[in-house]
């Protein structure tokens, strides 16, 4: 670990002169604050869920970095370029020649966002039965694997689930892990390994390329494939440039076309990383693979050649992928991250350190420690945060952890969290101040809070669509 250092700012990277970000506004949406009065009937009316809030009634949206992020002028431009045939749009041989260049796979099936490519590799390459390691769950990406008979076993290492613990790479796979699993099921009855870039119920925390070069050495030697969720790998290349050896001349760019290549496909949802409001896309370099994928995805998408996108979709994709690889713009998209995150760590407000690449995530059980987690503390948290000021932030704690599909018990994670997750290239520093200044305002008044208790519950992805009341 002495080989890693992690500046403390930006300013300290570039020396003593501030930074800004590599582009100016050309169109504004206008937005503002609704009253107390008018919050507070919002958030009754809403279930006390972030996601059942209607954004006119938000002020500053940081519920997710997903699909909200803001397309550039040649984006848009390419918009007036679509293709809108049904079959072999020329946008679709855009999209497919940028995958190809910036992520290095040889076959891609594109899909309407990352939950489609997910049920497709799911289906195509679990058998009933099979164990699928993976370093630390995402919601949908581990119900797509319940859903085709696989079990989800988590492989992060241990330092991934301590918020306080200032490890680097939180994202890397525990190999003893990975080992003991193989051991114990054998090779046949492991899928693959779902690899994650950025983790994001850890708080966004990166897999270094050392871990991913050894897990695939490990691999090679059990004839288990790596499949990786891309979404946020961009972000996941930068911390791997700002920490480990070897890596800090190298261009964000071949980072990722080097790290890619220890994998045998990915997913993508186009909706983070890749800068466009909709769209997702499943990469991989095994033809039998690829022949499933792509047989299956006429049933559940569209046609191959555009999986539930638009032309003009793919086409701002295409390009997206490009923008989304220059170093200056990954810079600027952590760096105000950061920006947010320091002042936080400043005032004293406990937050997953390090912070990671796309969202400050608050501790909710430090912050509420009188608050039961069956009380629901992240989604406490989230609510009071909207009332005071209106800004929108999501629960990643027991609500999103969801129930044991065997015992029907709550799953309570380690990591009790509140995501304050920016989108990239829409909001400036003087809303990253408005958003400290509530959470530091909710802090101080901590003492003074109650939990929820859960009146609505339905079956799949609960936190999307539960509700709740105040105790
Ligand atoms: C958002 C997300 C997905 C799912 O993608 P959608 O585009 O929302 O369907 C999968 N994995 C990770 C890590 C994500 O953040």
């Amino acid at each position: 670990m002495t080989d890693h250092h992690i500046p403390q700012t930006m300013g300290q990277q570039f020396g003593r002169r501030s930074w800004a970000e590599p582009w100016k506004i050309k169109m504004v949406e206008p937005i503002h604050m609704i009253s107390r009065e008018q919050r507070e009937q919002a958030a009754a009316d809403a279930g006390y869920n972030t996601f059942l809030l209607r954004s006119a009634d938000v002020y500053i949206d940081l519920l997710t970095d997903s699909g909200t992020s803001a397309m550039s002028d040649r984006q848009w431009a390419g918009m007036m370029l679509g293709d809108e045939a049904y079959a072999g749009s020329v946008n679709f041989y855009h999209l497919e020649e940028a995958i190809q260049t910036y992520y290095g796979y040889r076959y891609i099936v594109p899909t309407h966002q990352g939950r489609g490519a997910e049920h497709l590799i799911s289906q195509a390459v679990i058998k009933k039965g099979q164990f699928v390691p993976g370093n630390m769950y995402f919601t949908t990406t581990r119900l797509h694997q319940e859903l085709a008979g696989g079990t989800f076993v988590d492989v992060i290492i241990d330092e991934a689930h301590d918020p306080t613990s200032l490890h680097p790479f939180k994202g890397n796979v525990d190999l003893d892990k990975v080992q003991a699993l193989i051991d114990r099921e054998g090779a046949d009855n492991i899928a693959y390994i779902s690899l994650a870039g950025t983790v994001n119920m850890a708080g966004g925390q990166p897999v270094s390329m050392a871990n991913v070069r050894a897990l695939r050495e490990l691999c090679d030697r059990h004839g288990i494939r790596v499949y990786l969720d891309a979404t946020r790998m961009v972000e996941n290349c930068f911390f791997i440039q700002e920490r480990e050896e070897g890596y800090a001349d190298k261009p964000i760019a071949a980072i990722l076309k080097e790290f890619c290549s220890y994998t045998d496909g990915a997913w993508m949802s186009a909706k983070k990383d890749n800068l466009v409001n909709i769209g997702g896309w499943l990469a991989v370099n095994h033809e039998d693979v690829f022949d499933l994928a792509r047989n299956m995805v006429v049933v559940y998408e569209g046609l191959h050649t555009y999986g539930g996108m638009a032309g003009r979709d793919m086409e701002a994709l295409a390009l997206g992928i490009v923008e989304s690889v220059q170093d200056e713009h990954v810079q600027a998209r952590v760096g105000q991250v950061r920006y947010l995150g320091e002042l936080l760590t400043d005032w004293g407000v406990p937050i997953v350190q390090p912070v990671g690449g796309h969202a400050i995530f608050l501790d909710a059980k430090r912050f509420y420690p009188h608050i039961p987690q069956n009380q629901f503390p992240s989604q406490t948290l989230a609510a009071e945060l909207y009332l005071d000021s209106g800004v929108r932030s999501m629960e990643r704690g027991v609500v999103s952890a969801g129930r044991d599909p065997k015992t029907g018990d709550h799953r309570y994670p380690a990591l009790e969290l509140t995501r304050l997750t920016i989108p990239r290239r829409v909001y400036t520093q003087a809303h990253m101040d408005v958003v400290a200044e509530s959470v530091k305002a909710i802090y101080d008044n901590r003492e003074q809070t109650h939990g929820l208790k859960m009146v609505y519950e339905p079956q799949y992805l609960r936190f999307f669509q539960a509700r709740f009341e105040r105790i």
